[in-house]
Parts: C-alpha cells; sequence; structure tokens
C-alpha cells in the first residue's frame, strides 16, 4: 500500500497547466482559432522539451574532447616558438656583447671557470659591462633549471671551448690555444655559444670531446625546444646557436647528431 502511495507521488510530480493545455490533442480548426502552434510530438512519443539522450551527450563529449585535443598542442606549440624566439634574442645580445669585449681585448674571447675555478669568473659575468640586463640575458626561458641557475648566478649558455679553453698536455703545456676572434677564418661559420645541458653547471663545453652523440648531448642541449618530454636519442627538437659574427641559427637536433655520426664535429671552427 505504502509503494502505492509512493508511485502516486512519483507520477503526479507537478506540470505547468500551459504545458498540459499544450499537450491535449486539438483539431486545424481549433488551433487557427486559438492561434496557437501545437507541440508535435516526437517519434516514440516523446516530446521536443524532453532533455538530451544519452547519444547526444556523448556526441557532444566527443567533438568537445576532439576540439581539445587540436586546441591543446597548437597552445603548446605557439609556447615553444614564442620561446624559441626569446631565447635566440638573449643570444643574439651575448653575441653583440662577445664582439664588443674581443674588440677591447685583441680579439681574446673571455676566459672560462675551466681556468679560473670561481664563478665570479664566468664568463658570463666578465661580459656583464657589456651587457644591458644580464639577468634577463643568460636564462634561457625554455630552461627547467633556469630559476636555479639565477640564484646560482649561473647560465644557461656555455662558451665553445675551442674558443675560449686552451688545451693542455698532460705536463701542463699549452697544445692549442682558444681561437682569436680576429684570427677566425670564418666567423659566419663558427661556433661561440650553445644552450647547456640539464644538469651541467659548467659554463663552457667539453668540445673538443665530441666524438659521439651522448658525449654531445650530455655537455650542450640539442633538443632544448620541443614540444614534451625528449625522446631517447635526444634528436627530436631544435635548439639556437650562437655564432662569431653575432648571428643566431636554429638547428635541428637530428641535423646536428648526423654531423656528429659521420664524425664532423661542428664545434671545431672552420679552417
Ligand atoms: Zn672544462
Amino acid at each position: 500500500m505504502a509503494t502505492r502511495l509512493h508511485l502516486t507521488r512519483l507520477l503526479s510530480t507537478p506540470i505547468s497547466t500551459e504545458l498540459i493545455e499544450e499537450m491535449k490533442p486539438t483539431n486545424d480548426s481549433e488551433e487557427r482559432a486559438r492561434g496557437r502552434r501545437a507541440v508535435t510530438p516526437c517519434i516514440g512519443g516523446q516530446s521536443r522539451l524532453e532533455a538530451f539522450t544519452l547519444v547526444e551527450i556523448l556526441v557532444v563529449t566527443a567533438i568537445i574532447a576532439i576540439l581539445a585535443a587540436l586546441i591543446f598542442p597548437a597552445l603548446s606549440g605557439a609556447r615553444v616558438s614564442a620561446n624559441t624566439v626569446q631565447c635566440a634574442n638573449n643570444m643574439r645580445q651575448i653575441g653583440a656583447a662577445l664582439i664588443a669585449y674581443c674588440g677591447e681585448h685583441e680579439g681574446d674571447f673571455p676566459t672560462t671557470m675551466h681556468t679560473e675555478d670561481d664563478e665570479k669568473k664566468a664568463w658570463i659575468y666578465t661580459l656583464g659591462p657589456y651587457l644591458q640586463r644580464v639577468d634577463q640575458v643568460r636564462i634561457c626561458p625554455s630552461d627547467p633549471e633556469g630559476p636555479q641557475r639565477l640564484k646560482d648566478k649561473g647560465t644557461s649558455y656555455i662558451l665553445n671551448e675551442y674558443i675560449a679553453v686552451p688545451s693542455m698536455d698532460r705536463f701542463g703545456n699549452v697544445k692549442e690555444s682558444p681561437s682569436n676572434l680576429r684570427a677566425l677564418a670564418s666567423p659566419a661559420r663558427t661556433l661561440t655559444a650553445f644552450i647547456v645541458a640539464d644538469g651541467s653547471s659548467s659554463d663552457h663545453t667539453h668540445s673538443r670531446n665530441w666524438k659521439a652523440w651522448n658525449r654531445v648531448y650530455t655537455d650542450i642541449c640539442p633538443d632544448r625546444h620541443r614540444s614534451g618530454k625528449a625522446s631517447k636519442a635526444r634528436d627530436q627538437g631544435v635548439a639556437n646557436y650562437l655564432y662569431a659574427d653575432g648571428h643566431v641559427a636554429q638547428i635541428e637536433a637530428s641535423e646536428f647528431k648526423k654531423l656528429i655520426d659521420e664524425g664532423q664535429n661542428p664545434a671545431l671552427p672552420p679552417k
């Protein structure tokens, strides 16, 4: 008895009187006289006023998911390219400062922490007076260790060993002096600065040892600018490279890897 009462109550859920009026069967003449349109019942007797069906909800959800899948990579792609441009701009300013420094030091590039084990002697600080805002240009916006480097007086950019570090024999004699800007055969083809690898706090590369790809990507970050995680081979993405004439070029990690795999060393100044 109680169940029946409960059901009756459920079935008598209040419906507006206007809706009841509309749902009454009418004939055309009556309709014309009243000047109103009847509500056409849908197939299966369901009214148009009924809520969305499960299929409709699923279709809308699927469309939203497709749109999201299209929009999010585009947004992350836009962020990657904005960061790449800002990083290239940092490197261009460093390039101009290097040229100005060399101009006042007979073509010599600044020394690195390889010879001076003191972060105050890192080349980026030597360049300080030649850079308007050293703190803004020394960090790459895509560098995950950027905030830490900013605190530790580090930089996201490292100088090419060939231009900044002498090569010594085991008796401590200089085997090869670092290249001098004025003596370079082709400044437009000589790499001066790279983006540092994650986990490295060095201010210069060890590019004389670039005999295998893993030696390269533990020194520099050839895929700094990419969408998502680094690939296992570290060959998906691009990085910016600074040349001795002050220009910055973007090189694909796969292209850089190919040179190393072929036994070439892109860091070696061309003769
Ligand atoms: Zn070193």
